[in-house]
C-alpha cells in the first residue's frame, strides 16, 4: 500500500503553493513589500541595474503617456504653420528641433513603457515559477498595469482554489490510506484466527476455488496451503460425499442453510458443518445464485468413544444391579410362599438378601462417587490430617476379618508429624479399600502388612498395602483400574463389584493429586500403594 507521506511531489506542490499564494500579503500591494523587493529580483537573486532600472521604470512609465510628448509636437506643429507667413516658407529651424525633440521623448516613451511592461511580465513569471519565494512581491512589479494585476489576482485566486482541491484530495487520500490499513489488518487478524483454530477449516469461493484453508486441514487432507489456494477444490480434496455437499452448498438458492455430515478418516471421525458465505454485499445482486463456502470440520472421535464409553457403562450398571437384586427379590419371593420351612432356613435366606443389600448398596456409593468425582461435584474438604491415624483407622476396622481368616494383618505407621492436606473420608475409603482387597483375595493363614513410607527428598508419604494373596496375571494388571474390571481367576475368591479400584484411583489422582502404584504376582500376592504429598 502506499505511504501517504512518500507522495513527495504532491507534498512539494503543496508546500510551493502555499508559499507562492500569499493573501495578507497580496494585500499589502506598494506598502512594505514595495521596499522589500527593491534590490532583489523575484527568484530571490541580487538584481542587476537594467533589472533596477526596469523596475523604477515600472513604476511610473506606461506607452500612453507617449500621447503627451506626441500631442505637444503635433500642437507646436500646427501653431507654426498656422501662424508662419507666406514670405516665410518652411519651419523655422528652432521649431523643427522641438517638434523633433518632442517625437524622441514621445518614442524614449514607448519603448521605455515596453521595457516595463516586460520587465513586469519577466517578475510575473518568475514569481509564479515552481520554486520562487516572491510571490508576495509580484504585485510591486505591476504598479502601472492594471490588466497584469488583475491577471495575477485571478492567478492568485485560482491557485488558492487549487490548492484547497489538492488538500482536500490529500486529505480523502490520507482517509482511504487509512482505511485499505485497517482492512488489511482486519483481514490479516482474520486469517490468523483461522490459522489458530485447531479444527480443519477450507473456504471455497463462488466458483469453486479454495480460497482460505487453515494448518490443521493441511494434516486432514495432506496439502500444502501455498500450493492449492486458488485450485478448483475438486483437485485439492479426494472426498466424494464432502464435494458433492460443498458444491451442494455452492449451488442451493437458500444462502443459509447449513448442511452437516459425518466423514471417517481412518480412526477418525469428522463432523463436517458446511455454511454458504457470500462475498456480495448486502443488496448487491449479480443475477448468479451461486456462492462461496465455508467448511468447518470438527473432530468428534473422542465424543463419540465417550458416549460410546456412557452407553456401555449404563449397560454394564444395569446389568450389575440386576444380579444383586434378582437374587434379594427371589430370596424374598421364596420367603413369601412360605419355601423356608425352618429358622434356620429362613436365617440363611435372610443373610443372602442382607448380604446382596449391602452389595447394592456399596455398587450404588461407589457409582455415585465415582461419577461425583468425575464430573467434579463432589464436596471436597480437605484439611491437614496425619495419613497414620486414618491407616490405623482402616486397619483395626478390617481387624476381625483378617481375624476370622487367620490372616496376621500388620501396620507400620510413619509417626503423626507427616501430614498430608487430605479429605478425611474420601481417602479413609481409599485406604480402607485397599485394606479390605488385601484381605478379600488373601487366603486363610496369609499375611497382610500395611507400610508407611515417608519420601523426605520428594516430599512425599507412600502407603502400601502388600498381601500374600493369590495375585493378578501379568495381563490383567493394565486393566486393574477400569470401572467392573474383575479378574476372572479371583471372582471365585470374594464377591465385589468391579468399582473399588477405580474408586481409589480417582480419590488418590484426581482429588489428592497423588499417584497409584501397583505390583503383583499370581500366586505370590500383590502390593498396592498410594504416593500422596506431604504439606510443607
Ligand atoms: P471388587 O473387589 O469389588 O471386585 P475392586 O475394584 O476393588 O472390585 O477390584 C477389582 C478386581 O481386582 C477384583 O475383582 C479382584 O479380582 C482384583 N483385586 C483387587 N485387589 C486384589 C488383591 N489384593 N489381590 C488380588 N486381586 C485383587
Amino acid at each position: 500500500m502506499t505511504d501517504p507521506a512518500s507522495l513527495q511531489p504532491w507534498a512539494e506542490v503543496d508546500e510551493d503553493l502555499e508559499e507562492t499564494v500569499d493573501g495578507e500579503d497580496v494585500d499589502t500591494i506598494g506598502s512594505e513589500a514595495s521596499v522589500v523587493g527593491i534590490g532583489s529580483t523575484a527568484s530571490g537573486f541580487p538584481e542587476t541595474s537594467w533589472a533596477r532600472f526596469q523596475r523604477l521604470a515600472a513604476l511610473g512609465i506606461a506607452p500612453q503617456w507617449a500621447l503627451v510628448p506626441l500631442g505637444a509636437a503635433a500642437c507646436w506643429l500646427l501653431g507654426t504653420a498656422l501662424l508662419s507667413s507666406a514670405d516665410q516658407p518652411g519651419l523655422p529651424r528652432m521649431h523643427a528641433l522641438g517638434i523633433g525633440a518632442l517625437m524622441v521623448l514621445a518614442a524614449g516613451v514607448v519603448l521605455l513603457g515596453w521595457l516595463a511592461r516586460r520587465g513586469a511580465m519577466s517578475n510575473m513569471l518568475a514569481a509564479m515559477h515552481p520554486n520562487s519565494t516572491a510571490a508576495p512581491r509580484a504585485l510591486d512589479g505591476l504598479t502601472g498595469e492594471p490588466e497584469l494585476q488583475m491577471i495575477w489576482h485571478r492567478i492568485e485566486q485560482h491557485t488558492e482554489n487549487v490548492e484547497r482541491r489538492v488538500s482536500e484530495l490529500l486529505e480523502a487520500h490520507r482517509q482511504t490510506a487509512l482505511e485499505l490499513n485497517l482492512v488489511d489488518t482486519q483481514r490479516k487478524q482474520a486469517i490468523d484466527v483461522i490459522h489458530a483454530i485447531a479444527d480443519p477449516i477450507l473456504a471455497v469461493d463462488a466458483f469453486g476455488q479454495l480460497i482460505h484453508a487453515n494448518p490443521a486441514s493441511e494434516a486432514l487432507f495432506g496439502f500444502e496451503v501455498g500450493d492449492v489456494l486458488r485450485k478448483p477444490i475438486g483437485e485439492v480434496i479426494s472426498d466424494d460425499r464432502l464435494l458433492r455437499v460443498i458444491r451442494q452448498s455452492r449451488e442451493a438458492d437458500t444462502r443459509a442453510a447449513e448442511r452437516r455430515l459425518i466423514l471417517e478418516n481412518g480412526e477418525k471421525l469428522y463432523a463436517a458443518t458446511i455454511i454458504p458465505i457470500s462475498a456480495r454485499r448486502v443488496g448487491e445482486d449479480d443475477g448468479s445464485k451461486e456462492h462461496g463456502v465455508v467448511a468447518i470440520l470438527r473432530d468428534v472421535t473422542r465424543e463419540r468413544e465417550a458416549s460410546k464409553k456412557k452407553s456401555e457403562f449404563v449397560a454394564h450398571v444395569v446389568h450389575e444391579l440386576r444380579t444383586p437384586l434378582s437374587s434379594i427379590r427371589a430370596y424374598v419371593e421364596m420367603l413369601v410362599d412360605g419355601e423356608a420351612a425352618d429358622e434356620h432356613t429362613r436365617k440363611e435366606f435372610y443373610e443372602v438378601i442382607q448380604v446382596s443389600a449391602d452389595r447394592l448398596g456399596r455398587m450404588i456409593d461407589n457409582m455415585l462417587n465415582i461419577s461425583r468425582i468425575e464430573a467434579g461435584t463432589v464436596r471436597i474438604n480437605k484439611e491437614p490430617i496425619a495419613p497414620s491415624l486414618l491407616v490405623k483407622e482402616a486397619v483395626d476396622v478390617m481387624r476381625p476379618q483378617a481375624e476370622e481368616k487367620k490372616i496376621t494383618l500388620t501396620a507400620h505407621l510413619t509417626p503423626v508429624v507427616y501430614r498430608v492436606l487430605a479429605d478425611r473420608d474420601l481417602l479413609y475409603q481409599a485406604v480402607l479399600n485397599l485394606v479390605s482387597n488385601a484381605v478379600k483375595y488373601t487366603p486363610e493363614g496369609g499375611q497382610v502388612d500395611v507400610r508407611m513410607t515417608p519420601h523426605e527428598e520428594n516430599r512425599t508419604i507412600e502407603i502400601e498395602v502388600e498381601d500374600t494373596g493369590v495375585g493378578i496375571p501379568a495381563d490383567d494388571l493394565p486393566r486393574m483400574f477400569e470401572k467392573f474390571f474383575r479378574v476372572e481367576a479371583n471372582k471365585k475368591m470374594a464377591k465385589g463389584t468391579g468399582l473399588g479400584l477405580n474408586l481409589v484411583k480417582k480419590i488418590v489422582e484426581q482429588v489428592h493429586k497423588g499417584t497409584m502404584t501397583l505390583h503383583s504376582e499370581v500366586g505370590r500376592g500383590s502390593k498396592f500403594g498410594m504416593v500422596l504429598p506431604i504439606m510443607p
